[in-house]
C-alpha cells in the first residue's frame, strides 16, 4: 500500500509527512512537529506510521464532515489524520481480505486511549451506512464497553487524570459485508496494587469514587463516612478532582452496564464488591499476644466486619477466621494456624486486591460473552459465519514508565514496551523490505538499534530476569528479595544492558539511591532503576486457599461463580500456579505473535508537556520521546529507498492534468504504467523514479513537490 502525504496544507503548516523534510535530523523534525502542533495539526505521517501529538484541547476535527472526507480515500490523498489510518486498516480488510491491527504506543498521557476511541467511532460511523439497527447496536456495545473498562481499569495518576492501569487489546469482527458483528477484548496486567496503595496526588480506580460520590443510597452499602475517611481511597489526598465528574460518570457507567447486558443482580453485586473493598481498607486488627490477633470490632453502624459480611454474603465468623488464621493441611490433618498482625494485614490487602482483580476479569469475560453472542446469534440464521469474519485489532497498552520508585509492575510494563518496539522494528522493516521485493525494486539498508537483546535479557528462559525471579520464588528456605538481586548480579554481570551498584559502584546514578536493593536496565527508552523490594511477593502473587474457599462459599451466586477454584477441598493437592512474571511474559509473547500475523498500522503518540497544557511544546520532553520511539530512524528507513510510492492508476489520475502532459497521454489519460512513465519522462523525473510491478517509486521529496506544484499551477 502506498502512503506519504503529498497534500499541501500550505507552507506555514509544515510538511504532512516527515519523509518530505529536506534534511532528516532532530532539529528539522522538531521544528516541523512544533509548527504543526501550534497550528492545531496534531497528526503527521512517517509513510504509513501516524505521529500524533496530544493537543490537550478539543479540536473540531472529528465531526461527520471529517469522517465523510476520509471515507474511502487513500492515506496520502488528504491531510494526515487518524481517520485516514483507521480507514487504511479497514480497507486492508475490505480490499485485500487481510486482518489488520492498529498498535498505539506512547507514554502515559500521550493520547493512546483517546486515539483508540476515535478509531472505534470512525469505524462504527463508516460501517453503518444504512443505519441498520443491528450494526448500530453492536457499535454501541463496543463503545459502551470502554466506559465500563475505564471506570474499573483507569485511575487518576500524576501523569494523567484518566490513566489506563491495564493493557487492552480489542478485536473488532466484521462479517462478509464488512459490517461489525462483534468483538473480543483481552486485557493485560491490571495494576492491582493500586487498590490498596496510592501515591500522593493519585487516586484508586475511578469506580471507588464514582460509587462514593454518585450513589444516592450509600447507606445500603454501609458507607457512612466521608470519602476522605476511607484508607484505601484517601492516600493520595485527592478524592475529588475538578476535571472529573464522578457523579455523572457513575450514571454513565450504570447506563453502560445495561447496554452491555448486565442484569440488575450482576450490577448490584459489582458495586457490593467495590463497597466491601472500601470497608476492608478500614478493617483493623487488635494484637492479642504478639503471635495472634483479632479483628477490631465497633458496635456502631460503622462496624466493618458486619458490612463486609453483608456485602459479600459470607458469614461474619468465616471472614473473621479467614483473616486471622490460616488453614494448613499436613498429612491429612487440618490445622488452623493463627496469624499475627503483620500477616493478617498482609492477608487483608491480598484479599482486597484479589477481589478487585477477579471482578475486573469477570467484567471482561462478561463483556466478551455479550460481544461473542452477537456472532453466535448471527450464525443460527445461517448466513454469517464466525470463521469467515475478518478482524481489526486495536492495541492500547500502557506506555514506558520511569518513576521515582520502580517496582515489579514497571518492569512488566517496560518489558511490554520493549516487545512492542521489537515488533515495530521487525514489522516496519519487514514490510518495507517485502514491498521492495514484491515490486522488484532494489533498496539500500539502514542501520538502527535493535532492542532484541533487551527483550532477551528479561524474557529468555533459564537466563532471563523473569526466569531468575521464578527460580528464587520456588527455591526452598527463606529466600529474600536481596538474594534474588544477588543471583541476577552474578548471572548478568557482563550484560551490556544490565547493571547494579555491586557491578558498577562508581556510577553516579547510585549516589542518591539506597544501592543494595536496586538494579538497572538500560531500556531502549532510557535507563530505569528498579527496586527489588517486594519482587518475590508480587511474582508469587499467592492468595491463600482459605480466601478462595471463603468467596466460593458466598451465598451470592454471582460472586461465588467468580471463585470456582474455591470448591477444592482443603487436603487436595494443587499444582503450583504460574508466577505473575511468567504469565505476563507468556501473554506478551502471544500478543506479539498475534500482532505479527496481521497487517500492522502504527500510531506513535507524543505528550507535548507535563502540565496538560494545550500551549506548551516542551522541547526536551518531546525530543526524548522522538528519540526513544525511534522516529528519526523510522524516517531514514522509509527514505532510504524512496520517499513516496503510489499505484500507477493513482499517479496518472492525479497528474494527468499537468498542462505539458495532458493532451499527450495515450490512450487519453488511461492509468497505465506506460502513461505514468510518459509523465515522468516528460517532466524530467526519469532519474528519480523506479518502476515497480504495480507502483511507481519516487526517491526525492523534491520531485514530488515539483509534481504537486505543476499540478496546481
Ligand atoms: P495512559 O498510558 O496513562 O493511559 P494515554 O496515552 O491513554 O495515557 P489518554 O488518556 O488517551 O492518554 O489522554 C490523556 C488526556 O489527554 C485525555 O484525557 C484528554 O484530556 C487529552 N487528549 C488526548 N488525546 C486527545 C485528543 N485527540 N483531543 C483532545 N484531547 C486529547
Ligand atoms: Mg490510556
Amino acid at each position: 500500500m502506498a502512503a506519504g502525504s503529498i497534500e499541501h496544507e500550505g507552507p506555514d503548516m509544515g510538511v504532512g509527512d516527515f519523509v518530505l523534510l529536506s534534511d532528516i535530523n532532530m532539529d528539522a523534525f522538531m521544528k516541523n512537529l512544533k509548527l504543526r502542533f501550534e497550528k492545531g495539526r496534531i497528526y503527521t505521517y512517517i509513510g504509513e506510521v501516524l505521529v500524533s501529538v496530544n493537543p490537550y484541547r478539543d479540536l473540531p476535527i472529528y465531526g461527520p464532515e471529517y469522517i465523510k472526507s476520509y471515507k474511502g480515500r487513500e492515506m496520502f490523498e488528504r491531510p494526515a489524520h487518524i481517520f485516514a489510518l483507521a480507514e487504511a486498516a479497514y480497507r486492508t480488510l475490505k480490499q485485500r481480505s487481510l486482518n489488520s491491527c492498529i498498535v498505539i504506543s506512547g507514554e502515559s498521557g500521550s493520547g493512546k486511549t483517546e486515539a483508540s476511541k476515535i478509531i472505534l467511532r470512525y469505524i462504527a460511523a463508516v460501517t453503518n451506512v444504512s443505519n441498520q439497527a443491528e450494526i448500530q447496536r453492536i457499535s454501541n456495545i463496543l463503545i459502551q464497553t470502554n466506559v465500563i473498562l475505564e471506570t474499573f481499569g483507569n485511575s487518576r495518576t500524576n501523569r494523567n487524570d484518566n490513566s489506563s492501569r491495564f493493557g487492552k487489546y480489542m478485536d473488532l469482527n466484521f462479517d462478509y459485508k464488512f459490517d461489525p458483528i462483534g468483538g473480543k477484548i483481552q486485557h493485560y496486567l491490571l495494576e492491582k496494587s493500586r487498590v490498596i496503595k496510592q501515591q500522593l496526588g493519585e487516586r484508586n480506580f475511578h469506580s471507588f469514587y464514582q460509587l462514593l460520590f454518585g450513589e444516592n443510597n450509600l447507606k445500603e452499602y454501609g458507607l457512612n463516612l466521608k470519602a476522605e475517611d476511607y484508607y484505601y481511597i484517601n492516600q493520595g489526598n485527592c478524592c475529588k478532582i475538578p476535571k472529573i465528574d464522578d457523579r455523572n460518570d457513575y450514571q454513565q457507567v450504570k447506563q453502560a452496564f445495561k447496554v452491555v447486558g448486565f442484569t440488575q443482580d450482576e450490577i448490584s453485586t459489582i458495586w457490593k464488591i467495590v463497597a466491601a473493598i472500601v470497608h476492608l481498607g478500614n478493617l483493623q486488627f487488635t494484637d492479642v499476644d504478639g503471635e495472634h490477633c483479632s479483628i477490631t470490632r465497633s458496635n456502631d453502624n460503622n462496624d466493618q466486619l458486619k458490612w463486609i459480611s453483608k456485602l459479600l454474603s459470607c458469614e461474619e465468623s468465616d471472614i473473621s477466621s479467614t483473616l486471622t488464621s490460616r488453614v494448613v493441611a499436613a498429612r491429612n490433618e487440618v490445622i488452623q494456624a493463627r496469624q499475627n498482625m503483620t500477616r493478617a494485614n498482609y492477608g487483608r490487602d491480598a484479599l482486597s486486591k484479589a477481589l478487585y482483580e477477579r471482578l475486573f476479569e469477570w467484567l471482561i469475560k462478561h463483556i466478551n460473552k455479550t460481544l461473542a453472542k452477537e456472532n453466535n446469534e448471527q450464525l443460527t440464521h445461517g448466513y454469517r459465519t464466525v470463521q469467515s469474519s475478518l478482524v481489526i485489532g486495536v492495541l492500547d497498552i500502557y506506555g514506558f514508565e520511569i518513576f521515582e520508585n520502580n517496582s515489579f509492575e514497571q518492569l512488566c510494563i517496560n518489558y511490554c514496551n520493549e516487545k512492542l518496539q521489537q515488533l515495530f522494528i521487525e514489522l516496519v522493516l519487514k514490510q518495507e523490505q517485502e514491498e521492495y521485493e514484491r515490486e522488484n525494486i532494489t533498496w539500500q539498508h539502514i542501520d538502527y538499534f535493535n532492542n532484541k537483546i533487551i527483550c532477551d535479557l528479561i524474557e529468555q528462559s533459564r537466563t532471563g530476569i523473569i526466569a531468575h525471579l521464578d527460580e528464587a520464588c520456588i527455591a526452598v528456605g527463606n529466600i529474600t528479595d536481596e538474594m534474588f538481586l544477588d543471583s541476577i548480579n552474578k548471572a548478568l554481570k557482563s550484560h551490556k544492558h544490565f547493571s547494579s551498584w555491586k557491578l558498577s559502584p562508581g556510577d553516579k546514578i547510585w549516589k542518591s539511591i539506597n544501592n543494595n536493593k536496586h538494579f538497572l536496565i538500560r531500556h531502549y527508552a532510557g535507563d530505569v532503576v528498579y527496586s527489588v523490594d517486594g519482587f518475590l511477593d508480587k511474582n508469587r502473587d499467592t492468595l491463600f486457599d482459605d480466601f478462595k474457599r471463603l468467596l466460593f462459599n458466598s451465598k451470592n451466586p454471582i460472586l461465588s461463580s467468580m471463585w470456582p477454584e474455591g470448591e477444592k477441598s482443603i487436603t487436595s493437592v494443587t499444582r503450583r500456579p504460574l508466577t505473575a512474571g511468567t504469565i505476563f511474559r507468556n501473554s506478551m509473547i502471544s500478543l506479539s505473535n498475534l500482532l505479527s500475523s496481521k497487517q500492522p498500522f502504527y500510531v506513535r503518540c507524543i505528550k507535548p508537556n507535563d502540565e496538560k497544557s494545550p500551549n506548551i511544546f516542551d522541547q526536551t520532553r518531546v525530543e526524548h520521546q522522538i528519540a526513544y520511539l525511534g522516529l528519526l530512524e523510522n524516517v531514514r528507513v522509509r527514505r532510504a529507498g524512496f520517499c513516496h510510492r503510489t499505484p500507477y492508476d493513482r499517479f496518472v489520475q492525479r497528474y494527468k492534468i499537468i498542462d505539458s502532459v495532458r493532451s499527450k497521454l495515450y490512450p487519453r489519460g488511461v492509468p497505465t504504467k506506460e502513461n505514468a512513465a510518459y509523465i515522468c519522462r516528460e517532466l524530467n523525473l526519469e532519474n528519480d523514479v523506479a518502476y515497480g510491478n504495480t507502483k511507481l517509486f519516487i526517491k526525492q521529496p523534491v520531485s514530488l513537490f515539483e509534481l504537486e506544484k505543476k499540478r496546481t499551477a
